[in-house]
């Protein structure tokens, strides 16, 4: 069956298993609608898809999961209509935190060699460049590259490819980060299994990704179900921002017992919660409390390679 939207043109695929720990067993959340929900989707007209949870590793996905024809086109779209105005402001903080962690758990040499997966607009590669690394990036999205391009990044040091098209040489990297893209793919642990190919002996994957444990959803499907509505808020399988899957811990380990390689760290981030000032303090400590927040971020390495990292998960609001 195909189903038709605007400029795209879905097929459905059923899941047979779970795609990060091969897991069959999932359960029904709920469905989601192919538009913005608000408190009150009782009379809204949309398609759903429907919205499972792995009783293994807790990963949430669809199934079926829609497939657009041409994946790319979901990002055709200009920077600033994709990402909103406040990502192009200076933020002197970002990617800091993340370079911190890398210094911390990676030890081998001095001129780290990486590759930022789905680099957008370059900021990330800009990050990496000033701190010493010799950078590269893949980004699949024409107006992005171009964007990037026009920014000042190098053509050489960026491709206009996807993870899966894209090769490298085995053992190239020194850190491959997927800020934001493993959600966006159809099959995240198969860009994690290419990347760790790419990946030098010591070397580090490090991924951002939305969380499966996250509070504020939690909330708002309960605030469906009283309701009487089986709507869930997780995913936006066929509406910006298109994440296909949301994640836990479990699912990386999971995952890396399958290809070999291990969660070494994981933080979760409060994030947004979308609620007036006073609440939002509250919720934020909360989630950080509870390790509940929006965003995980993990950071994995080739099975067996010894690491002075955490193997404990660490909470930290930002
Ligand atoms: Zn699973």
């Amino acid at each position: 069956m195909a189903w038709t939207q605007g400029a795209f043109t879905y097929s459905f695929e059923p899941v047979g298993a779970c795609v990060m720990c091969g897991s069959s067993g999932a359960r029904v959340l709920g469905r989601r609608l192919n538009r913005h929900q608000g408190l009150r989707p009782r009379h809204r007209r949309a398609v759903a898809t429907t919205v499972v949870q792995c009783r293994e590793c807790q990963l949430i996905y669809a199934d079926p999961r829609p497939v657009p024809e041409q994946v790319a086109a979901h990002y055709d779209t200009s920077p600033e209509g994709y990402w909103g105005a406040a990502y192009f402001t200076e933020d002197s903080g970002y990617f800091e935190p993340q370079m911190q962690a890398f210094r911390r758990l990676w030890h081998v040499g001095s001129t780290p060699r990486a590759l930022d997966v789905g680099a957008g607009i370059g900021k990330a590669m800009d990050v990496l460049a000033r701190h010493g690394f010799d950078v590269h990036g893949l980004e699949p999205s024409r107006s992005f590259y171009d964007r990037a391009i026009s920014r000042g990044i190098s053509a050489e040091r960026l491709r206009l490819a996807t993870v899966e098209d894209a090769d490298y040489e085995r053992e190239t990297f020194d850190l491959v980060s997927f800020g934001a893209v493993l959600e966006h793919l159809q099959d995240p642990a198969a860009a994690i299994a290419r990347a760790l190919r790419w990946l030098a002996p010591g070397g580090l994957i490090h991924a951002e990704v939305p969380s499966a444990r996250w509070m504020m959803a939690r909330l708002l499907n309960l605030a469906y179900r009283m309701q009487g509505l089986d709507c869930v808020t997780n995913l936006s399988p066929m509406h910006p921002p298109y994440h296909l899957y949301e994640f836990t811990p479990a699912s990386f380990r999971r995952h890396g017992q399958r290809v070999g390689y291990e969660l070494v760290e994981y933080e979760l981030f409060a994030c947004q919660t979308f609620l007036p000032r006073r609440l939002d303090a509250l919720a934020t400590r909360v989630m950080d409390a509870t390790g509940t927040g929006m965003q995980l971020q993990v950071w994995l390495a080739r099975a067996a390679t010894p690491h002075r990292g955490l193997q404990h998960g660490r909470r930290l609001a930002r």
